[in-house]
């Protein structure tokens, strides 16, 4: 069996650095680890509308921004798949027919999909579409037969949801969908990064978010205005690190050569931290240097963005080379799918058959 990739982003605003750890920078190692034979990596702009159907324009736009933030960071298109969801109709036909295979109330139980309608306040009015997105997220990834799947845990569910549907398939129809394991991130503050408000997920749709793209300056404001422990009020007082989300990027991004790079009192981030549990040692000086580590990560990444963005027209063919490929591949599941289900009505074993069985 092939080892295969799916992942992928909503267009729904330009990438953050949630994402970066949360998926993007594993995807990067993982595509140039030469250990998989494809690797497939999805705009969900067909998703994205579930929750911004009236705002198609937004959408699109993002297309183009979340694929320079891929390019930007190290995707290769020679070694990536990079596909626009839409584009595929095979999906949506898969979705239609994996939806016979889940009940209602196994989507409400979804905590994802709760947390979200909660968030968007959706109440007694949540599209359809979007209610059912885990399950057009099962198409997406049962359509490249994937094995892996590298997401942030917000995912998870999603990912369960799609093994139980691969089963239930391949047991009323017999073997035909590639079961797929989630990936996350090894680091635990890298699952879900908090946003810079220090409450919800890094997330897009609430705007807590330090973006890939963002100028030098705004990068710094936004790491000098974050949450921290808000009984840590004088630098002599003892502070908490848990839930202080200044703490929680430094376990995410810092590395011990950082501590030496940056000039830094402490050898490691375990040091600092005992200090600042200790009392005496204040907020500005962690921030300063959670900054200079972000700048540092940050500054290839904005600079390799502003050169893809000068050639856009090359980005819209990687988009439309990549999609072209994705597209065959997702054409080759479904057929096995429609074969599967006695949905190749005009193929050789198809109707004719069924006339040969009733005609006696
Ligand atoms: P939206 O608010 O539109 O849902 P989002 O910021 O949640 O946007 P998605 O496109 O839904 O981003 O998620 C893309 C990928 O990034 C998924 O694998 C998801 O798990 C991961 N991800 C998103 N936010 C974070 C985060 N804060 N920490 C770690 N991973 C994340
Ligand atoms: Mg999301």
């Amino acid at each position: 069996m092939k080892n295969i990739i799916l992942t992928g982003d909503r267009p729904t605003g330009k990438l953050h650095i949630g994402h970066y750890v949360g998926s993007l920078r594993q995807r990067v190692l993982l595509q140039n680890s030469g250990a998989y034979d494809e690797t497939y990596i999805m705009l969900a702009d067909a998703q994205a509308l579930t929750d911004n159907a009236d705002n198609p324009h937004k959408v699109r736009d993002n297309i183009l921004e979340v694929a320079l933030d891929y390019l930007a960071c190290g995707i290769d298109p020679q070694k990536s798949i990079i596909f626009i969801q839409s584009q595929l109709p095979q999906l949506y036909e898969l979705s239609f027919h994996y939806m016979n295979l889940v009940t209602v109330a196994r989507v409400q139980r979804n905590p994802t999909v709760k947390a979200e309608i909660a968030q968007k306040n959706f109440e007694q009015s949540v599209p359809v579409g979007f209610f059912t997105y885990p399950i057009s997220q099962a198409a997406d990834i049962t359509a490249f037969d994937a094995t892996t799947v590298p997401v942030g845990e917000d995912q998870k569910p999603m990912l369960e949801q799609t093994v139980e549907i691969v089963r239930k398939f391949n047991s009323v129809y017999g073997p035909t969908l590639v079961e797929p394991q989630i990936l996350l991130a090894s680091n635990a503050a890298c699952l879900r990064l908090p946003g810079t408000d220090g409450k919800a997920k890094m997330s897009k749709s609430i705007g807590n978010c330090i973006y890939l793209c963002d100028s030098e300056k705004v990068v710094r404001n936004k790491v000098f205005n974050m949450y921290t422990d808000p009984g840590h009020l004088r630098a002599s007082d003892p502070g908490k690190v848990e839930g202080n989300a200044v703490f929680t990027y430094l376990d995410a991004f810092a590395t011990t050569e950082d501590f030496a790079t940056f000039h830094s009192p402490y050898a490691n981030l375990d040091e600092m931290k005992a200090h600042y549990r200790k009392g005496g040692l204040g907020d500005v000086p962690v921030k300063e240097f959670l900054n200079s580590v972000m700048q540092q990560l940050l500054a290839p990444i904005r600079e390799r963005r502003q050169e893809y963005a000068k050639d856009l027209p090359y980005v819209i063919d990687v988009l439309k080379k990549g999609t072209e490929q994705a597209r065959d591949k997702a054409a080759a599941t479904l057929h096995r799918v429609r074969k599967a289900m006695c949905l190749d009505h005009f193929s050789e074993n198809g109707l004719n058959s069924a006339a040969a069985r009733i005609g006696g």
